[in-house]
């Protein structure tokens, strides 16, 4: 592209009152070689209009030097053959000022401070445009738009009709003879509308139905998913039959069977051991994406041995329980025992949710409503009914067959024909025992994931999700900002695979996955990025010839997006990738980039700071700032006018996992005094966007403090510090703590070489 520049600086929201505009426009002619013109109100209509009049004289590379490139995105968005570069000078210069307390004195150089400080933004972002080039959007040859559902339980069939409604053709396949999965066993489900108290009639039969009637929904009952190969948009499905009574005959050209996956693409990788498979079965079912609603099996419930599940009849699950009850076979005295109990444990069953709580007390108002004098007895530890659900429990506590009470369950056990249930510290404020019929546990939803291979991904780092452990079995990669989206793009979980849940969450749940995957083709369509970088048109290049085939990219890469030859070569897949930028901060060789984010151009970022020398009150700190969380924190810090340290200057990244260290060796280097991370909390509370982003950044800057420390620098120069979006109160708090530990250690020694 040859490049025309023009750079705007805005005189609003206090930017004009705070800088010298005309001082700031000379740095950027004299030092950018760019024009600059500045506005008072560069996101109104006039404002707009100010730039486009230049675009159409030709203009097509412009600096914006306002408000924080996330706001105003719409107003400063001038089209995709235009680039856009913004540098923030209202929420990270102008609103981060120090100012001083009420009857101190301003600091005499608080003016120069804000200038230097406003001066570097516009130095960096005028060379982020120098250096970026316009996106190229990665295009498959051949789009598929169809939906494999894999599962035809309550949340495989919603999503079925859901996708199917919305205009896409939808396979089903359900590894069973029949549609239903286990809803087909519940004889009621929960109340769904006022007044909340009401049990309804089970929707699994009208869903299937309508699934049936649905000419864009082709359904495959007896199959299972044997191998996916490819990636979204052009994903190749292998099916084998699972053995049960078919209504479906699969044809051959479809069927692969064990020995046969074997021999054709699967490989034992010499190095890493990890498997890998390379090859498209040629009858493969083409599909653009998959929703994973492959269910949950009931958890193990038999290792708690003082309640007796599997050693004394009449001790029973919960889903057990729910099938006697349809069969009309409810005893008159019931326990439904929530919790493990035992001494000092108040713990839940593993992979209970509210759902469980929500469970006993349908179950229990069974108990109730076949027998005239039935006693159901819901002995918990705790209770959890959502939302309206409220009422739903409330409903039963006024039944009075219904005894709810918190309480330990010590012991189960055998009593002239029936069974005597011990409880401790009830509510009551007294230990108890009952006499009872039967016992139910309340046994937890296990995600499917735990117990079968039910993904089998052709990948080079595995067949399934990566960090199951961590996740606890789930598929999901993101509970809290991105549910459904899984490890692997292009396939959305829904229903028990993804959490354990009720039939109402379900289908919210399989709604929400079949949007995703529709979202998923749509993207590859245009040629960009799902989630969280949506719409995002860039993706990552590999210049080969440097490559080493150390294979840091293709393991680290949170999405499985890399495969990779024999030899190690990394082999790309566009559209599994979520533009992280974890390949580019592991590649040492650093041959990774994309055309607006790569090595050269932040490095040349870090360069454009000014670092003056010989001044203590003018140390420069570099912050590498995660986009996603940090960033809006440090926002928001502004928006309340808390004051930042003028020594520090802030730089964007996609993820704290895209950081190459070489930026870091190269800022210090270049005479940098301090260099920190800021990014998102990883561990079991991790929120990272990206999964492990920024867990792999922390791990890469122990090694770095090695390095500096050979170069004869202090390690505590660098810094990575775990940042919630919520933490806008504590983060000038926490640069101001590292900003004092440089000032102690004073300068760089290498300022000025
Ligand atoms: S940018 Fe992220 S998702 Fe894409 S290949 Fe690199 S590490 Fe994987
Ligand atoms: S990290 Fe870089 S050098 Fe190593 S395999 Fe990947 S592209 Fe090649």
């Amino acid at each position: 592209m040859d490049k025309k520049y023009c750079a705007y600086i805005c005189a609003g929201c206090g930017i004009g009152d705070a800088l010298d505009l005309e001082a700031l426009a000379e740095v950027v002619n004299d030092e950018m070689s760019m024009e600059c013109k500045s506005h008072d109100c560069l996101c109104g209509a006039e404002g707009r209009a100010f730039i486009e009049k230049d675009i159409a004289e030709g203009v097509n590379t412009v600096v914006v030097g306002a408000c924080s490139p996330r706001v105003m995105t719409h107003e400063f968005d001038f089209g995709q053959d235009k680039i856009t570069v913004r540098a923030n000078l209202r929420e990270q210069v102008v609103w981060a000022e120090i100012k001083p307390a009420e009857g101190e004195e301003p600091d005499s150089e608080a003016e120069e401070y804000l200038m230097e400080t406003a001066g570097d933004y516009m130095r960096m972002a005028c060379t982020r445009a120098q250096k970026t080039e316009p996106a190229d959007p990665y295009q498959l040859e051949e789009l598929n738009k169809t939906i494999l559902v894999m599962g035809g339980g309550l949340a495989g069939l919603t999503a079925a009709k859901e996708a199917a409604l919305a205009g896409y053709s939808v396979i089903l396949a359900e590894r069973e003879a029949n549609l239903g999965g286990k809803a087909l066993g519940w004889r009621k489900s929960f109340p769904t509308a006022a007044p909340w108290t009401d049990l309804e009639e089970n929707p699994i039969n009208a869903l299937i139905a309508e699934v049936e009637s649905n000419d864009k929904i082709t359904i495959k009952t007896g199959i299972e998913v044997a191998r996916i190969t490819g990636a979204p948009g052009d994903f190749g499905i292998s099916f084998k039959a699972t053995g049960v009574e078919s209504e479906w005959d699969a044809p051959a050209k479809v069927t692969v069977d064990e020995q046969d996956l074997i021999d054709k693409g699967e490989k034992e990788d010499p190095n890493t051991g990890l498997q890998k498979y390379t090859e498209i079965n040629p009858d493969a079912v083409m599909v653009g994406s998959v929703v994973l609603a492959t269910g949950w099996k009931p958890a193990v419930v038999s290792q708690y041995e003082h309640l007796g599940y599997g050693t004394i009849d009449n001790v029973v699950t919960n889903a057990e329980f729910e099938k006697l009850a349809k069969e009309g076979k409810v005893p008159e005295n019931v326990a439904f025992v929530q919790s493990p109990g035992g001494k000092e444990n108040d713990n839940d069953f593993p992979y209970c949710n509210s759902v469980t709580s929500m469970v006993a007390l349908k179950q229990a108002q069974y108990v109730c409503e076949d027998n005239a004098e039935g006693k159901a007895y819901v002995l918990y530890q705790h209770m959890r009914t959502p939302g309206h659900m409220e009422l739903f429990y409330k409903n039963a506590q006024d039944n009075e067959g219904i005894f709810l009470t918190k309480g330990n369950v010590m012991k189960v056990e055998n009593s002239d024909g029936g069974l005597t249930v011990a409880v401790e510290d009830t509510l009551l404020g007294e230990d108890i025992t009952l006499s009872v019929d039967m016992v139910v546990l309340a046994a937890g939803m296990e995600p499917m994931t735990l117990h079968e291979n039910s993904i089998n991904l052709a990948y080079r780092q595995g067949p399934t999700f990566n960090d199951l452990e961590l996740f606890d079995g789930y598929a999901d990669s993101h509970f809290i900002c991105f549910p459904y989206e899984t490890r692997r793009t292009g396939v959305y979980a829904c229903g028990g695979v993804r959490k354990a849940e009720s039939m109402e969450e379900a289908v919210d749940d399989a709604t929400g996955a079949a949007l995703k995957a529709i979202q998923c083709i749509e993207s590859v369509d245009r040629g960009v990025s799902v989630h969280p970088r949506s719409g995002d048109a860039t993706y990552p290049e590999f210049f080969m010839q440097r490559c080493t085939q150390c294979k840091r990219c293709t393991e680290e890469c949170p999405f499985g997006a890399l495969d990779d030859d024999d030899k190690g070569t990394p082999l790309t897949n566009p559209t599994r990738c979520r533009r992280c930028g974890t390949c580019m901060g592991a590649c040492p060789e650093r041959i990774i980039g994309f055309k607006d984010y790569n090595i050269d151009l932040i490095g040349s970022m870090v360069k454009a700071v000014e670092v003056p020398e010989d001044d203590d009150d003018r140390l420069r700190i570099i912050v590498f700032v995660c986009e996603n969380d940090a960033y809006p924190a440090l926002d928001m810090a502004g928006m309340k006018r808390h004051g930042i340290n003028h020594m520090i200057r802030f730089i964007p990244v996609r993820c704290l996992g895209s950081v190459n260290m070489a930026w870091i060796r190269d800022a210090l280097s270049a005479g940098m005094d301090g260099a920190m991370l800021l990014g998102c909390t990883y561990g079991d509370d991790y929120q990272c966007h990206f999964v492990k982003g920024s867990e792999i950044a922390n791990k890469r800057m122990e090694n770095i403090g090695d390095t500096l420390s050979t170069l004869g620098l202090e390690p505590e120069r660098c810094a990575a510090e775990q940042i919630a979006i919520t933490d806008y109160d504590k983060i000038p708090q926490i640069l101001n703590d590292f900003v004092e530990e440089i000032v102690e250690m004073g300068p760089n020694p290498f300022k000025g070489f």
